[in-house]
């Protein structure tokens, strides 16, 4: 069967709309979404605030229940069915994909292949066995099994969309859960209408997914709403710790998945080729704005002046500018307001004694890629997670020094080291406050089988993605049958 549609996005079906139990208009109005390569209108959706979070909540808490009855195989076809319509699309998709977000053609390209590796992986979890068969006390049955939450609420951010808004959907969808979504506006229509699109498609129950793209006060409504009884949130750790403590308040099961500030440690005997290789992509791919870009680069004394060097060649020549030419490294920052953060860090660097090697500037949103030399504590692009093409490099004299100074960050979510001894560098890297440690590679790692999630400032402990998320988004209930009911002593 060819799935594939010539305009399989149906713009005219959403246009001004979310998604409730079907495409409706929103109360607080409707966001143009715009190009930020160039500001080109690309299409306009719902606006959703508190009032509409509170229908949609409504509307999937009647929904979930006869979802939580489907057969897991059926929860399992529909899943796999999204997934086969977000592949056979894929061309489309990545040209909104790109246009919306600023994404070059491999970074969108890798949004469509990782947001289908997770459906696919949600799939397999509807029918993974669901309890256990416990001892007891005395001759009744004892058995505990794992059901859904209810409504979970997801709030996703702008920066890879699909996959950070998909991963969490698909796995509450398969365990059982009906969703209520909360796409950054700005990523509307990569976080939110093309999921909406491939579940529609795909025979999703009408009410089951609703999807309202909001900014601060809809995700604070979802933090709070009686009908949500579990938040998914990606996003920034200030944004984080609001919603912890809102759902702390109202008693609610929350996931945090936050910023990080992510060392690759380049150590004496790395080839230093590959090094910079590693060190570029994990500070550049996606203009630097991933949570897990590679935010410092520990260079041992011995090689750093080498390293540095071939690090600048590459950030030279990698050309800023709109993606759709299709000739670009590098596409825009995502508004005009994280180009002036970008700025104002490298700025501070600059001023505090660190070298400017290359970049540094920008043409509007697109920033350069910039190599920073001597960054030190005290300086923001030491302690900030920057969000922009920067790499900062920080020399250190021995492993033990390399260590204490990755760990002297807030965050906690992924670390590189590279080293020609495998062994030298796991015995180091098991050494860092980290969720994620890629051993000969750079920071920038995801996937839909690791438990992917940070310490510290990166989270609030809890994990995403492959064994992860049978225990996030379903919870215990313990069963005992008795043959019939006895008498208590009184
Ligand atoms: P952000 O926190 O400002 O926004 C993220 C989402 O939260 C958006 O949908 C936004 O509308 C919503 N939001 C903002 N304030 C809120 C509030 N008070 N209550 C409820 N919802 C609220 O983040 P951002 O700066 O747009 O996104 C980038 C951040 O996300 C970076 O810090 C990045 O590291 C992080 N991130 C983390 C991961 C991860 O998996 N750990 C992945 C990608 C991005």
């Amino acid at each position: 069967m060819n799935m594939q549609s010539p305009n399989f996005i149906a713009v005219e079906k959403w246009t001004g709309k979310a998604l409730f139990s079907d495409w409706q208009t929103t109360g607080a109005g409707a966001i143009e979404v715009r190009d930020p390569a160039t500001d080109a209108l690309l299409a306009s959706v719902g606006l959703g605030g508190p009032a509409d979070i509170a229908r949609a909540a409504a509307e999937a808490k009647q929904a979930q229940r006869a979802w939580a009855k489907t057969l897991p195989t059926e929860r399992a076809a529909i899943l796999n069915k999204a997934a086969d319509l977000l592949v056979a699309n894929g061309e489309e998709l990545i040209g909104w994909i790109m246009r919306e977000s600023g994404s070059i053609q491999p970074k969108a390209g890798i949004e469509i292949e990782h947001g289908a590796l997770f459906i696919r992986h949600a799939a397999n979890l509807a029918t993974q066995p669901t309890g256990l068969v416990l001892s007891g006390f005395d001759n009744r049955t004892n058995y505990a099994k794992r059901v859904p939450h209810g409504v979970v609420g997801v709030i996703s951010p702008f920066n890879f969309p699909l996959v950070l808004s998909v991963r969490a959907i698909a796995a509450a969808l398969a365990l059982g859960n009906a969703v209520v979504h909360k796409p950054d506006p700005r990523t509307a229509i990569s976080g939110g209408i093309i999921i909406a699109r491939i579940f529609e498609e795909a025979g999703l129950p009408k009410g089951v997914l609703q999807i309202v793209p909001g900014g601060a006060d809809a995700g604070e409504a979802i933090c709070t709403d009686p009908n949500i009884a579990m938040v998914s949130f990606t996003g920034s750790a200030r944004g984080g710790s609001k919603v912890g403590e809102l759902c702390g308040k109202h008693l609610k099961k929350v996931q945090l998945e936050l910023g990080g500030k992510n060392a690759l440690i380049v150590l004496d005997d790395a080839d230093l080729d590959i090094a910079a290789s590693n060190a570029a992509w994990g500070a550049f791919l996606h203009q630097g704005q991933i949570c897990m870009a590679t935010g410092l680069i520990l260079a041992h004394n011995s090689i750093a002046e080498a390293l540095t060097e071939k690090l600048v060649a590459k950030a030279s020549h990698l050309p800023a500018g709109d993606p759709s030419s299709g000739r670009v490294a590098l596409g825009p920052i995502i508004s005009d307001g994280q180009v002036a953060t970008i700025q104002a860090i490298v700025d501070d660097a600059v001023a505090k004694g660190a070298k400017l090697l290359a970049g540094g500037t920008h043409d509007g949103r697109f920033y350069a890629a910039t190599v920073l030399d001597g960054v030190k504590p005290g300086m923001r692009a030491f302690e900030e997670e920057i969000f922009g093409p920067v790499a900062c490099i920080v020399r250190f004299a021995s492993d033990e020094e390399a260590v204490e100074i990755a760990n002297m960050s807030d965050y906690g979510l992924a670390a590189g080291v590279i080293s020609a001894a495998s062994g030298r560098a796991l015995a180091l890297g098991e050494q860092l406050n980290v969720g994620q440690l890629h051993i000969n590679d750079q920071t920038v790692n995801g996937g839909p089988f690791a438990p992917f999630g940070g310490r510290g400032k990166s989270g609030n402990g809890s994990r995403i993605g492959g064994p992860a998320d049978i225990e996030e988004f379903t919870q215990w209930m313990w069963i005992s049958v008795k043959d019939q009911a006895t008498a208590y002593p009184f």
